[in-house]
């Protein structure tokens, strides 16, 4: 789940968390002159469905990727992977927008619906990722946001 770099900006020098396959219909990826089998798959977050250890701990990581700053803006919106519904959006929407930003600690990049898979699909992220955000105090990220916007704002 954990990549090197992000897949559309490596120059952010980052470790990106989150980023999920697209499935994407072979016949409208051959129109798009894409073969997609052969680009880097990303993974698939039915694989990592499960069961948190404890509430706190999920309620914790919860909270602190959704309150990280946006570095990156797109223009297209990602939706849930696993189907959820459109909640807005019109005749356009097919299913649930999760945002088009990219958020950031200053470590680890992710996309700014990524709590929705813990909060709502119990994806557990690995380890690393956990200790990586328990390690830090509470109030961490209410600290350091100005900060880490001004570092690495709209760096793609
Ligand atoms: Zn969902």
């Amino acid at each position: 789940m954990i990549l090197d770099q992000h897949p559309d900006s490596p120059r952010l020098g980052m470790k990106a968390i989150g980023y999920w396959k697209i499935e994407v219909d072979p016949k409208i990826s051959s129109l798009l002159g894409r073969d997609t089998a052969k680009e880097e798959p990303l993974p698939d977050p039915r694989d990592f469905v499960g069961e948190w250890e404890d509430d706190y701990v999920k309620q914790r990581v919860v909270s602190y990727i959704k309150n990280a700053p946006a570095i990156i803006h797109w223009k297209g919106w990602s939706e849930c992977r696993f189907g959820c519904p459109a909640t807005s959006g019109g005749i356009y929407a097919r299913g649930l927008d999760l945002g088009s930003a990219c958020l950031s600690d200053g470590t680890y990049v992710w996309p700014e619906g990524f709590h929705h898979y813990l909060d709502v699909h119990n994806v557990i992220p690995p380890r690393v990722f956990l200790m990586h955000v328990l390690s830090k105090p509470d109030d961490w990220m209410v600290k350091n946001a100005k900060l880490i916007t001004e570092k690495h704002g709209d760096g793609y």
